[in-house]
């Protein structure tokens, strides 16, 4: 009798600890979110610092800005469905400044894996201090870019700072070569600076001097300086792609808008750059004269004059038939205030010229940012970044007839009251790991850190993805 009712309280006991694990304090199920870190700060991400992620050997490496503007790294191993980090890489400038009040936002990170699996990162730049002394190529304005190799290939746990490449680049995008050549682009300074390149043949241990491919000069006609926004990857052979928007770089006197200096940019241009020869060419193959001026650009670069309208500019890739496509986003002002759509917009050269123009997305309000890519000439697929009334949404947007319609095929993430920051694609992307996107949530300073694909955001333990925020004494909820 004694035994008996024993036997029925351990099986009466089993079951109650077997529906108390199910009801969830069974350790192998921890709970989960969709986000993999909660420590992005300001606007943690965007689409000209590129790129922030690699696939490699079935990992997944991504980059964003941390706490101080730090560049931090996760890594996501597809087949065990697990993560690591992030660790911190490096120390920013532009967010340890004296009396900073405000986010600088310019010095997000960029991520290369070299030919011996060191891993790169370029961030913390925004065209240099006056500390840093004269810029002979633009302006000066804050922070310091610079440089972290990883101390072991293909490990995130340690960083080592390397001093070679110049302070006062802005925007970097690295590009490694078949032959194991990395070019590194940025825009030598602030607003009124050349692009330029350095390059690097032995794994980036060290650079060439910067050259420069886009030129700031001063108006006569306004009081403007000519300025550039340019993306850069890579095309055919040993050959760089560019697209390129011009910013009419107004003084605050200029008399031409009463806001003084706004970021009033227009058109889209396109330009080859055959590393192998050093010569720079148009889209069909007109010799370029480096750095371009506005002048030969207008000329002959040109893939459409944006007339009244602003432009942020997009990003290009090419078809399987060698030929370039561009994204650029516009719309009446680029000022949120102002109000009015800011859509995505697609053209691609068919060979002889640059067709469609058509927008990739609809909306009534706010900004749409994003990357795509492009296999034959009919078939795009984007990744965009806009709104919905107050939601911010992430979806895929397909054309299957060269871009003169889109279609939304699939969501890949909505959050209530906030809009997202997102990345260009992710080099060498996993299906199910394509962008990178930070939640900018109205109701609160942190930025929670997604890696987007095909199924949506890989998710991750809560408990992993919850980390030290940044203490700047100015961020708020
Ligand atoms: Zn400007």
């Amino acid at each position: 009798m004694t035994r008996m009712i024993y036997v029925s309280f351990t099986i009466l006991l089993s079951l109650l600890l077997g529906g108390c694990s199910v009801e969830g304090g069974d350790k192998s199920q921890p709970q989960m979110v969709d986000y993999f870190a909660d420590n992005g700060t300001g606007n943690p991400l965007a689409v000209v610092q590129q790129p922030a992620g690699e696939y490699h050997n079935g990992i997944t490496y991504v980059s964003y800005q941390g706490p101080f503007e730090d560049p931090y790294i996760a890594a996501y191993n597809h087949e065990a469905q697990s993560w690591l980090g992030p660790f911190r890489a490096g120390t920013s400038d532009l967010g340890r400044r004296v009396g900073r009040t405000k986010f600088d936002n310019h010095g997000k990170p960029t991520l290369l894996i070299d030919d011996l699996g060191y891993i790169h990162i370029f961030y913390g730049g925004h065209g240099g201090d006056k500390h840093h002394g004269v810029n002979t190529l633009g302006d000066v304005h804050h922070g310091a870019n610079k440089h972290s190799i990883s101390k072991r290939p293909l490990d995130i746990t340690e960083w080592e700072a390397v001093d070679n490449i110049s302070v006062f680049g802005t925007y970097n995008q690295a590009i490694k070569m078949d032959n194991g050549d990395i070019y590194l682009f940025y825009r030598h300074g602030a607003h009124r600076s050349d692009w330029v390149y350095q390059k690097s043949t032995d794994h980036g241990r060290t650079f060439q001097p910067p050259v420069s491919f886009l030129k700031h000069k001063r108006r006569t006609d306004v009081k403007a300086v000519d300025s550039w926004y340019a993306w850069v990857t890579r095309g055919e052979g040993n050959e760089l792609i560019i697209s390129f928007d011009y910013h009419l770089c107004l003084d605050h006197d200029a008399g031409i808008d009463s806001r003084g200096h706004v970021p009033r940019r227009h058109d889209v241009h396109f330009m080859v750059f055959n590393t192998e020869t050093d010569e720079w060419r148009t889209v069909d193959n007109q010799p370029l004269n480096i750095p371009l001026t506005r002048e030969e650009a207008e000329q002959k670069t040109l893939v459409m004059d944006t007339g009244d309208m602003w432009t942020f500019n997009g990003s290009t890739h090419l078809d399987n038939k060698g030929n370039p496509h561009v994204s650029i986003n516009m719309g009446k002002d680029i000022g949120e205030k102002a109000g009015g759509p800011k859509l995505t917009y697609h053209l691609r050269w068919d060979g002889n010229e640059w067709l469609g123009g058509s927008p990739v997305n609809g909306q009534k309000s706010g900004i749409s940012r994003g990357d795509f890519e492009v296999t034959d000439p009919n078939t795009i697929r984007f990744i965009i970044s806009d709104s919905d009334g107050k939601d911010g949404v992430v979806a895929e947007w397909l054309s299957r007839d060269g871009g003169d319609s889109f279609i939304k095929t699939r969501e890949l993430l909505r959050r209530k009251n906030s809009t997202f920051a997102t990345t260009a694609m992710i080099k060498n992307a996993h299906p199910d790991a394509q962008v990178i996107v930070g939640q900018i949530a109205r109701d609160t300073a942190d930025r929670k850190i997604f890696l987007l694909g095909q199924k949506g955001p890989i998710q991750r333990p809560l408990k992993d993805a919850t980390l030290p925020k940044d203490t700047s004494t100015f961020v708020s909820k």
